[in-house]
């Protein structure tokens, strides 16, 4: 592989070990966190959406049912008679007091119809003459009633013309004027039995004044009884006409119904002695009856006047007065008009229009209800107000910042209903936003982590390379040195040599010896050189065979101390096994111990190698100790004076001690090659135990 420099090394662990895979993870995490804010914001919106849709679905089928009994009501109204008409009103106004406060009824002119006419229905119509003959023979009946009191006279005409008219105005009025004359003779049965026939018959027919028969006679009853000195039958009877009055039975005006409630009053007042406790209850309650009539009269009155023109023009701008529809009365909406026309079945046009008074506190209350259920279950806030700026309702939580994303009218009553909805920050989304936190606090973390990661290799990168750089320098600088030296011993001994610069012959001869010892360091230090390099690149196989490690060990130590001057050295044994066989390099082996030697006494004040070999042997293991009593190494030291070219501080500064940092690197791998240890205890200024284990059966030949 080409070597590149260290900071295209930094660069490129940069590229592929930090911005390579933080850059991917930001990737990922930006994508996961984009793809679930468009999830949740289209459900957010599809929720609101849907719940806006709800309300005002359960809002519009609430105002239906409160209108629905209403516009029942108008409905039924339809072809009734006006007797029929109040029975029915006053009858639903009883039974529903409780939120109908007031109903009134309009024709379709926009009349009022109920709680009373503001006129009769069917005016007065005028009463067609009898013929020319038939006249002058009613003139006849009329002078000799009214002028001779000839009633018998009378009576014979009036039967006479009564059978001969086809007109049944006539015949009633006729009946009637016959009854007059039977009362006048005082045939008291005779007449009742003409009243009970016009009132069976002909009780809608006009009198000349063109108020109703039924009406007229039914009080004529009432005297026909007093004058039999009836009193008590007069009072039922008077009292039966006071209620068809209230009651709305005959077809009459304000004023009209006033004349005949005063007239009957004072003929009740004058029977009042003969009444029983019920009847004078009755007349109690008929007389409440009426006063309230004429409350409810003028009340209606005047809301047809003043109120009602506003609430049509609104219903008109609003498009709204084909339909049903409530008309809210005041800004609170507490209160309302419910508004139900009816239409002629044939023809649809309008017939008459029903208005209620009605209070709305019911449909609210559900109202809100429905909200409250709908917007908890969709997780949402609402807000419900009846005029713009009116609040009718809201939800307990409000949303963020008060905005409303979504608001709108929510009914189709006058004035609409304003509704505005906002979704609140809910579980699902919370559980999202803790979702993206987790994504990203992991994202940061793991980004951190690569970033550390990559830190780390590229400083261990970048200062092994800066190690190895010092360490090739250190190198460099003292083999060179290592090299110079004994070159320049022996460059200048040859100088002298050749100049003839010597006194003797032994002079000559220690120069010899000179140049041979410095040769021979030279060579050494060559050798290992090649050495470290040969076994760092394992170049060299180690050949091991079975060889006894006390006699290997003797002959190399016999051999480093025949090797070096006399009495430098000093060597002891204490070999404990008398032999001790092991697979061993031989050569390799002997390397080690020779190096340990070299250094034991390199590391050894001049001429004071003291150096004792001790060999022994446990179960598994046979340790051969070399103990000398040199300088020592300081303890921050003991770790590294195994590595490649590392000199301690102790042997770079004695100036003579000569070396590469090579010897103990080579002697580590040689007993590390046979599955061995080295180790070293040291104390400085006592000495150095540096020991090789070997195992007794090494597991790789
Ligand atoms: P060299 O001897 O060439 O410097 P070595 O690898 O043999 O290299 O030793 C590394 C260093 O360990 C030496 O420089 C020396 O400082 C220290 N050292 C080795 N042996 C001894 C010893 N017996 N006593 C004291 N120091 C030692």
């Amino acid at each position: 592989m080409p070597s590149r420099s260290p900071l295209v090394k930094v660069f490129l662990l940069f590229i592929v070990g930090i911005i390579g895979p933080t850059g991917f993870l930001v990737y990922l995490g930006v994508q996961s966190i984009r793809t679930e804010n468009l999830l949740l914001m289209k459900e957010s919106r599809e929720r609101v959406g849907k719940t806006a849709q709800a309300i005002q679905d359960q809002a519009q089928a609430l105002i239906s049912d409160t209108l629905a009994p209403l516009v029942q009501l108008a409905n039924t109204l339809n072809g009734k008679s006006l007797a029929g008409i109040y029975t029915s009103l006053h009858g639903f106004q009883q039974e529903q007091g409780t939120w109908v406060h007031r109903l009134i009824l309009l024709d379709s002119s926009h009349h009022l119809l109920y709680p009373i006419h503001e006129s009769r229905n069917q005016p007065a119509s005028p009463l067609s003459p009898l013929p020319l003959e038939a006249r002058q023979r009613m003139q006849g009946a009329e002078q000799a009633e009214f002028k001779d009191h000839d009633y018998t006279t009378a009576l014979k005409i009036y039967k006479s013309l009564e059978k001969e008219t086809g007109s049944l105005r006539w015949k009633a009025l006729l009946l009637a004027s016959e009854a007059g004359c039977l009362m006048k003779m005082k045939q008291f049965d005779a007449a009742e039995t003409q009243y009970h026939e016009i009132l069976s018959r002909y009780a809608q027919e006009q009198n000349e004044q063109g108020y109703p028969l039924g009406l007229v006679i039914a009080s004529q009853v009432g005297e026909l009884q007093q004058a039999k000195g009836r009193s008590d039958l007069a009072a039922a009877s008077h009292l039966r006409v006071f209620q068809d009055l209230v009651t709305g039975r005959w077809d009459l005006s304000l004023e009209e119904l006033r004349f005949y409630v005063q007239h009957l009053t004072q003929r009740l007042q004058a029977l009042e002695p003969h009444m029983s406790e019920g009847e004078r209850d009755r007349w109690k309650k008929l007389q409440e009856q009426w006063d309230e009539l004429k409350h409810s009269s003028s009340e209606a009155q005047s809301f047809v006047q003043t109120r009602w023109p506003a609430l049509q023009r609104k219903l008109t701008e609003t498009h709204q007065s084909g339909n049903p529809t409530l008309l809210f009365a005041k800004t609170d909406a507490r209160e309302a008009i419910a508004y139900a026309p009816a239409y002629e079945t044939g023809t649809g046009s309008l017939h008459h229009i029903l208005l209620a008074e009605i209070t709305t506190h019911p449909l609210m209350q559900k109202l809100e209800q429905t909200m409250a259920q709908l917007s908890a279950a969709s997780n949402l806030a609402y807000r419900l107000e009846a005029v713009p700026g009116t609040l009718l309702t809201e939800s307990r939580q409000k949303p963020e910042g008060k905005r409303w994303p979504l608001h709108g009218t929510l009914t189709q009553t006058v004035p609409a209903l304003q509704l505005a909805i906002a979704p609140l920050s809910d579980v699902p989304v919370e559980q999202a936003a803790a979702r993206r936190r987790h994504v990203y606090v992991g994202m940061v973390i793991l980004a951190a982590l690569v970033i550390l990661i990559a830190l780390y290799a590229t400083w261990y990168a970048m200062s092994r390379e800066m190690e190895v750089a010092q360490l090739k320098a250190r190198f460099v600088a003292s083999i060179s040195h290592e090299l110079k030296t004994p070159l320049s011993i022996i460059g200048f001994i040859g100088q002298k040599l050749q100049l003839g610069r010597y006194e003797s012959q032994e002079e000559i001869q220690e120069y010899y010896g000179m140049i041979s010892e410095e040769t021979g360091r030279l060579k050494s230090l060559i050798d290992e050189v090649l050495d470290f390099s040969r076994l760092m690149e394992n170049r060299q196989p180690y050949h091991k065979e079975p060889t006894d490690l006390v006699v290997l060990t003797r002959e190399t130590a016999e051999r480093f101390r025949n090797s070096q001057k006399e009495g430098r050295v000093q060597l002891d044994y204490l070999f404990e096994p008398v032999s001790c066989v092991i697979p061993l390099d031989r050569e390799a082996i002997s390397r080690a111990i020779l190096n340990l030697l070299d250094n034991a006494v390199k590391y050894s004040s001049p001429g004071q190698a003291h150096i004792t070999l001790s060999l022994k042997q446990t179960d598994h293991t046979a340790v051969l100790d070399i103990q000398d009593e040199g300088f020592g190494i300081p303890s921050e030291e003991l770790e590294r004076v195994f590595e490649r070219f590392y000199r301690a501080r102790s042997a770079s500064n004695q100036e003579n001690v000569r070396g590469a940092g090579l010897g103990l690197s080579i002697v580590q791998h040689i007993v590390e090659a046979h599955q061995g240890r080295i180790e070293l205890q040291s104390t400085v200024g006592k000495g150095s135990i540096f020991s090789i284990r070997l195992p007794l059966t090494p597991t790789h030949a």
